[in-house]
């Protein structure tokens, strides 16, 4: 991700994350211990990422990031940089982290972006694992990734043969949210035409994304609408802006063309509040089946490794 020059931090953005509203039961179980939550972002360079988590947390995660060259660009593998904030809301405590893959889709050798971004996820995994056996297994910190907003360009006519092949690769290890970077450059037509090819090519290649939970039947009628209108918005279609502008007397996050504002904020605009919710309403969803799927699977697997190891040194031995 590079840094650019817009961003800041808003101290008079009246807006909050919105994690303080989640359903009562949720919520009386995190104001006690907070969340630990990890969201890593992966997708080319200049599609918007780091803007796009710096609107979503009202937060300047990159203050201090360096911008590499043209030359530097091919040089350079993947290299993951994990950023944590610890965010309150009304009592509600988030200890965020967003794991950055920058450089992904600038090195030559994509091959090598797969491996040091599957690494890792692993190594959270492992290291879970490792403390999940150890003496102080009360006070693990939960650092595995649980959710991965994958960047794909407003510019290609669907899914990149590269998108396609790195999902596959992460798919049975993370949450995957799809994401239609730089929304504003697409007409309402296009959009919708550009999701419905993703969502087949997903489909096609069986690339298995992140699956929003069917709304309880006992939930109220507002949250079960909420619900089937994220599922339909799937991939979600965003901008990014972190510069206010002035609307009719009110400052808001917008971008400003000759024409008019994109507000960022403004759900018939783009698709960036739907993003956020999905987030808030399922974090701990998204915590659930990292743990109860992706996790169980890297455990089991890693088991019955060690225990071909085990047998295998048996045989060796007698
Ligand atoms: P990253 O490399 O993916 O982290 O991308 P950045 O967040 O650094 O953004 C790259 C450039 O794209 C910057 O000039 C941003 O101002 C611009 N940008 C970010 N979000 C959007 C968006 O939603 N629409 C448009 N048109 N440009 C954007």
């Amino acid at each position: 991700m590079s840094q650019s020059g817009e961003k800041g931090k808003f101290p008079d953005a009246a807006g909050y994350v919105g994690f303080a509203n989640l359903p009562n039961q949720v919520h009386r179980k995190s104001v006690k211990k907070g969340f630990e939550f990890t969201l890593m972002v992966v997708g080319e360079s200049g599609l918007g990422k780091s803007t796009l988590i710096n609107s979503l947390f009202l937060t300047d995660l990159y203050p201090e990031r360096y911008i590499p060259g043209a030359a530097e660009k091919i040089e350079r593998t993947v290299q993951i940089e994990a950023s944590t904030v610890e965010i309150e809301e009304r009592g509600v405590k988030l200890r965020l982290t967003v794991v950055d893959t920058p450089g992904y889709g600038d090195a030559i050798n994509s091959q090598d972006c797969f491996k040091t971004i599957i690494q890792y996820i692993d190594n959270q995994f492992e290291r879970y694992l490792h403390d999940e056996s150890g003496l102080n297994r009360r006070h693990i910190v939960d650092n595995r990734v649980h959710c991965c907003f994958y960047f794909i360009s407003p510019f290609g006519h669907g899914l990149k043969p590269l998108d396609v092949e790195f999902m596959k690769a992460i798919h049975s290890k993370v949450n995957i949210v799809p994401v239609i970077a730089k929304a504003d450059t697409l007409t309402l037509r296009e959009r919708d035409r550009l999701k419905r090819r993703i969502l087949d090519e997903i489909a096609e290649h069986g690339i298995k994304i992140y699956q929003l939970p069917d709304a309880d039947s006992d939930e109220d009628e507002e949250f079960k609408e909420q619900t089937r209108v994220l599922k339909a918005s799937i991939p979600f279609a965003v901008i990014g802006s972190n510069q206010l502008i002035e609307v009719k007397g009110k400052k808001i996050r917008g971008r400003l063309y000759p024409w008019g504002v994109v507000e960022v904020e403004n759900p018939e605009h783009n698709d960036f509040l739907k993003l956020r919710t999905m987030l808030v309403t399922h974090m701990q969803d998204l915590q659930e089946v990292t743990q109860d799927l992706h996790y169980e699977n890297f455990r089991s697997e890693r088991l019955k490794r060690a225990d071909e190891l085990f047998l295998f040194q048996v045989q060796f031995i007698y």
